[in-house]
């Protein structure tokens, strides 16, 4: 996969791309990417990317031009990119998304910074997302989000001992949940104990009990997953039963 941030701060993604397991995958070419400078597409002396509204108001917005160049040059060369475009205004990134997006062969992530940007630019937008409902000063961290949670699911990006199918909000074996607790050494700390099931060695106990303790801790903390999450019958009674004597939890 080809990823690709259009940006005035390039230099802040270096880091993130090449740690830990983005930088193992990078390296291992599964995925490549590039930072590209938004002002190396202006053509006045101080390189301006912003400009006062119009119509009045507090501070600046991304001017189109630079941004519409940009496209126009990197869009020309490579196969056609999927053309993402950050914004508080957008639709709300999720796995749901991730997944889409990492059928994708490029990715061009648009970063604003400022007050947003000139709104003729997002004609470019293969789709506008938001990472949550508050703001950022800019698009850089929410194109280093969503790459992230993109690239963890590429195919050979995690190591065999690392596995993206057991994790919270993950569709097909997940079935949409937030993932079970999970324990190590010790057994027992501060007078606080492991489950004595995890300690059973019997797998087919430890499984049923992963899988009814992903259900409650969904209703416990994410209640809003439930109606879509991938349920047998019992399963859901189970969860009904388990919402009904939630009442006092807090
Ligand atoms: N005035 C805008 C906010 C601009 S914040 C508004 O009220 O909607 C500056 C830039 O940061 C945005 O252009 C966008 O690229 C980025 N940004 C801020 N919050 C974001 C969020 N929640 N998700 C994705 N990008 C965000």
């Amino acid at each position: 996969m080809i990823i690709e941030a259009l940006t005035v701060f390039p230099e802040m993604f270096e880091p993130v791309m090449s740690t830990s397991i983005l930088g193992r995958a990078r390296r291992a070419g599964i995925f490549d990417f590039t930072a590209y400078d938004l002002r190396d597409w202006t053509h006045d002396r101080h390189r301006t990317v912003d400009d006062a509204p119009y119509g009045g108001g507090a501070g600046m917005l991304m001017k189109v031009e630079p941004i519409a160049e940009a496209l126009d040059c990197l869009r020309s060369r490579g196969p056609r990119p999927h053309i993402v475009f950050f914004t508080p205004c957008g639709d709300r990134f999720d796995e749901r998304v991730a997944e889409r997006l990492a059928t994708k062969e490029r990715l061009l992530f648009v970063c604003g910074r400022y007050e947003g940007m000139d709104e003729r630019a997002y004609a470019y937008a293969d789709e506008r997302l938001s990472i949550g409902d508050y703001v950022l000063t800019g698009g850089e961290l929410a194109a280093m989000v969503v790459s992230d949670a993109v690239i963890r699911l590429l195919p050979g990006a995690l190591g065999d001992a690392e596995s993206s199918v057991d994790e919270s909000f993950a569709g097909g074996e997940g079935g949409g949940l937030l993932e079970y607790e999970q324990y190590t050494r010790p057994a027992s700390f501060r007078g606080s104990d492991v489950p004595e099931i995890l300690l059973s060695g019997d797998h087919a106990r430890v499984a049923r009990w992963r899988r009814l303790n992903a259900i409650e801790r969904t209703c416990r903390w994410r209640p809003d997953l439930i109606a879509d999450a991938d349920l047998t019958p019992e399963e859901r009674a189970h969860a009904e039963r388990f919402m009904a004597g939630l009442g006092g939890v807090q």
